[in-house]
């Protein structure tokens, strides 16, 4: 008889933030069952160690306590000899509000399967039930539950579609991909070329669901018909926690969990999508995009993932750069924003990539590789030493589909790659292999155009962007934020305090000796505050020298700072006023509406 598992998780102390759960083990190993728990959650490439949280752990076996054995941070090994079921029970603290961990008080629970489900070494392959019991100590409190695990339906005491109960996964891969919400959200439903949809709202808010559903059923179906009907998921819930600041998403297989600010969302009247809610639906598409490229299209890195430490690989700027390219590409595809708020989305993310040094001196291959290092720990320095596979990752992409269009007088384009990686690997579930995009380019537009994307992609040089959107007669031009002369440095306000983020390489304030962290006090004698620092810049020109008082620890310092022209480093597109027949019929193609 094959081994069987099956959880129960109740949301037992909403206040003190602990689920419950019961874990049972029909067939423990008898050589002493190992469990464990994930040390990071796929879409997010950090070590989080989610066993931290794990409060207390103890096992039974019918009425008698098993002596556990903690081996190493996230595994738990039983006595061996075992021949009856097993129980263990054990509590977890829930109190981490973002889209990776898990969140309980009294007004919602949320989790992830990876921070509350132990993995029972063996039984991985074999069938998981989950019995997810209503909280306890808040009677009538109205919960429900969203989820894109599937019901069990069949068996005894199944979950009805949004109801408390049993649930089934196949495997525990499956069962740690199905994040739950459970509480009193907002719930609207939508299809999408025959696949029901849902949007769940957690948190205080006034969204007009009818909107939000109205634009998310074009995105979706956009992008379903980009890879091709039918969708690989039978159904996708999209769960959303709607706070005052926030923002976030994880993708997974069927569903993806959102945290948005509640400004973000579409209110009853709104005309004009707002910039916050052109954000959100930019942050919907890209999880959604997510659920063919990097959910089934994986690297080889990832099949199977390995949860217990890093995995390496160096094609993020592919899984998460062409993801982000189609993010607001599929906006307006889908006629949610206009051809000119598209071409301003891309010159913000031109103008990101160019705000710091970090691209001279990591690729996107590195940054994938270090991500768990690098992206993902930043600190004061990260400009001046990292680059982001998302935001240069997308410029690849965008000048990789710009070239196979313009190379192949429109017969090819990046669609045509997705819907090969889609075809080889996603249908097929073998991984990508380090330099499968490479080799798939090269098949698509030769040789010579695998190699100059490997370039792009290893190399530390200039994108050749200018040259790259000409073809499609789009013009790109440089401009300086501002007239006024500049430190260098990024700040962040402290109450009326002007601190120092990042100093930058080159800048007026790394060659006076500034540094990041320190608190700047005045300039020329006169008191800075966060409010006036850009007023008496102003006063200043490029090239003259200003005296700068900082505390560093507390300790007043002094520097002779030479200001320095404002880098010419923001990037505005525009359509070519005069461009040829063929770039317009390109870029209308590239653009064009997806019905
Ligand atoms: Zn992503």
């Amino acid at each position: 008889m094959p081994c069987s598992v099956r959880f129960t998780i109740q949301a037992a102390q909403p206040a003190a933030h602990l689920f419950d759960i019961t874990l049972r083990i029909e067939r423990p190993d008898p050589a002493g069952q190992i469990l464990s728990l994930p040390a990071w959650i796929p879409g997010s490439y950090m070590i989080r160690e989610f066993a931290k949280n794990i409060v207390s752990l103890s096992a039974k076996a019918g009425a008698r306590h098993l002596a556990v054995v903690k081996q190493d941070k996230h595994t738990w090994v039983l006595p061996a000899g075992l021949d009856e079921p097993v129980t263990v029970n054990y509590t977890v603290y829930a109190w981490d509000l973002s889209v990776r961990t898990a969140h309980l008080d009294q007004t919602h629970g949320f989790f992830n399967g990876t921070s509350v489900f132990l993995k029972v070494h063996g039984c991985e392959a074999q069938p998981h039930f989950v019995d997810i019991r209503p909280p306890r100590g808040l009677k009538d409190a109205g919960w429900r539950v969203a989820t894109s695990l599937p019901e069990a339906t069949g068996e005894a005491g199944a979950a009805e579609r949004y109801g408390f109960g049993l649930y089934r996964a196949g495997d525990y891969d499956e069962l740690i991909d199905h994040p739950v919400e459970m509480g009193t959200f907002s719930l609207a439903e939508f299809d999408a070329c025959g696949v029901p949809h849902a949007v769940a709202i957690t948190g205080r808010h006034d969204c007009d669901m009818t909107r939000l559903v109205g634009d998310l059923k074009p995105i979706c179906e956009a992008q379903i018909r980009l890879f091709g009907e039918p969708a690989p998921m039978d159904r996708y819930v999209f769960l959303t926690m709607a706070v005052g600041d926030g923002y976030g998403g994880l993708e997974h297989r069927a569903s993806t969990a959102l945290l948005c600010s509640r400004n973000d969302l579409p209110y009853a009247g709104m005309d004009e999508a707002t910039e916050g809610y052109r954000q959100f639906l930019g942050l919907c598409s890209h999880e959604y995009f997510h659920t063919w490229n990097v959910k089934r299209i994986k690297p080889a890195a990832f099949v199977p993932y390995d949860l217990t430490q890093e995995g390496y690989t160096r094609l993020l700027w592919a899984f998460e750069g062409f993801t982000s390219y189609y993010d607001d590409l599929m906006l307006v595809r889908s006629g949610r924003i206009t051809e000119k708020d598209y071409l301003a989305l891309l010159s913000k993310t031109i103008t990101q990539v160019h705000k710091g040094s970090g691209r001279r001196k990591q690729s996107v291959a590195e940054s994938s590789f270090e991500a768990w290092t690098k992206y993902y720990r930043q600190d004061e320095n990260s400009p001046n030493a990292i680059v982001s596979y998302y935001t240069k990752g997308s410029l690849v992409a965008l000048l990789l589909d710009l070239r196979l269009r313009a190379d192949s007088k429109g017969a090819r384009s990046l669609d045509d790659l997705m819907r090969g990686l889609w075809q080889r690997h996603g249908l097929t579930g073998v991984g990508v292999d380090e330099d499968g995009i490479f080799a798939l380019a090269a098949e698509l537009g030769g040789p010579a155009l695998g190699r100059w994307l490997r370039d792009l992609v290893e190399g530390t040089d200039e994108l050749p962007l200018e040259a790259g959107l000409k073809r499609l007669g789009l013009t790109l031009t440089w401009e300086a934020p501002n007239s006024n002369p500049s430190l260098g440095v990024r700040t962040t306000a402290e109450g009326d305090a002007v601190k120092l983020a990042n100093v930058y390489d080159g800048g007026a304030a790394r060659a006076a000796g500034l540094s990041a962290g320190d608190v700047l006090i005045a300039l020329d004698g006169i008191r800075i505050t966060s409010a006036n620092l850009d007023k008496l810049l102003a006063r200043r020109l490029a090239g003259e020298t200003v005296r700068v008082h900082a505390f560093r620890r507390d300790e007043l310092m002094e520097f002779e700072v030479e200001l320095q022209a404002a880098p010419v480093d923001t990037a505005k597109l525009a359509f070519a006023e005069r461009s040829s027949g063929q770039a317009k019929a390109l870029r209308g193609a590239w653009l064009a509406t997806v019905a």
